[in-house]
């Protein structure tokens, strides 16, 4: 897509993470170093800054309408918010993980999603704990959080995976107290602005799977058709080499253009599935024992030979790799 020099240089300079332990010496560990195991050409971007590099590429060729939605679809007739109607040749519903293309034409999502025993919430927040350009992660037995800078200097923004056996009300208060009785006073500064952040975004950690996402004229791409999981990794890449391989099989032909994309997408689709699990288990410990053997392997990661921390860190077998089953 000629747009990894531009993405490269918009990265962000998230390049060591400090483990804070209460009363205990905190431990920094090198980026690099912690994802060794997965690849050397790891990209870190925050969403906005690479939606922005897409727009700006495409936006002389393409109708965006900022702020409308398909309300309807009927055949290859889109029905949007703004009043107007779309006649397609082929709707794509790109509408994330509560795609509505997806309820519209595939039915409802409670059909779809499969629950990974986690949820998520972000925020953001001043930065309260002083930590600067640098990356905070705290852990206590069934919650990993991190306080990771933002592009403006002095705002911080918090991430905290909080693992529950099963579904819990989705009401972000649970969570919030969930979250303070786990992990303690050292938490204290960081979750006084759960409640009063203005954007945040709470959700349970979950994938949609689908057998099939495609009708005659209608297909999904990215989280709407299979998304792994938010915040454990890899929906980003997989929505965007899903779109690319859309791209390029509508070129080639358009018949049989779905069909062929479906099955090139199926191999990494599935063993996307994999990542939420395997991230979920090596990064949010579930006992006191876990959240030891975690500030252990902080502590001795920089100091292992590059084999033993490759494997260290490949989260149980790589399934990171996902992508290497794919030809583009
Ligand atoms: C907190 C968090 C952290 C994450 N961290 C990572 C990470 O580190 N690495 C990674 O790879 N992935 C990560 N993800 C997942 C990643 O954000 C998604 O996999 C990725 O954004 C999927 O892209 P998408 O284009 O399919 O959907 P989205 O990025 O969700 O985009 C969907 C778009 O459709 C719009 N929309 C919704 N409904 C409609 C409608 N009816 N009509 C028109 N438009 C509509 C939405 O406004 C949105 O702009 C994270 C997710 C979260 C929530």
């Amino acid at each position: 897509m000629g747009l990894l020099a531009e993405v490269e240089a918009a990265r962000t300079r998230n390049d060591s993470i400090t483990l804070l332990r209460e009363g205990r010496r905190p431990l920094t560990v090198q980026t690099k170093d912690l994802l060794s195991g997965i690849t050397t050409r790891h990209v870190e971007i925050m969403r906005g800054t690479l939606a922005a590099l897409l727009h700006e590429r495409t936006r002389d060729d393409v109708d965006y309408r900022f702020g409308t939605v398909i309300e309807a679809v009927d055949g290859i007739t889109a029905a949007l918010s703004d009043g107007t109607t779309i006649e397609a040749d082929l709707i794509v519903g790109a509408d994330g993980l509560h795609s509505g293309v997806r309820r519209m034409v595939f039915g409802p999502e409670r059909e779809y999603r499969h629950f990974l025993g986690a949820y998520l919430a972000v925020y953001t927040l001043p930065d309260v704990l002083g930590t600067g350009p640098t990356v905070a992660a705290f852990t206590a037995p069934g919650v990993a959080a991190t306080v990771y800078p933002t592009l403006t200097p002095g705002v911080s923004r918090a991430l905290f995976l909080v693992r529950t056996p099963t579904e819990v009300p989705r009401e972000p208060a649970a969570i919030r107290a969930l979250i303070g009785d786990r992990l303690g006073r050292q938490a204290e500064p960081v979750l006084d602005h759960f409640g009063t952040a203005g954007d945040l975004y709470f959700d349970d950690i979950s994938q949609i799977r689908m057998n099939s996402w495609s009708t005659d004229r209608v297909t999904l791409v990215g989280d709407a058709g299979y998304g792994p999981g938010p915040a454990v990794g890899g929906g980003t890449s997989l929505a965007a080499a899903g779109a690319y391989v859309l791209a390029g099989e509508l070129e080639r032909d358009r018949a049989g253009a779905l069909r062929r994309y479906e099955s090139r997408l199926a191999g990494p689709v599935r063993h996307s599935r994999d990542i939420g699990p395997s991230v979920l288990n090596a990064i949010v410990p579930r006992d006191r024992a876990q959240v030891w053997v975690t500030a252990q392997a902080t502590r001795l990661i920089p100091h292992l030979p590059g084999a033993v921390r490759r494997r260290l860190t490949s989260f149980g077998g790589g399934p990171a790799a996902m992508l290497d089953g794919l030809t583009v």
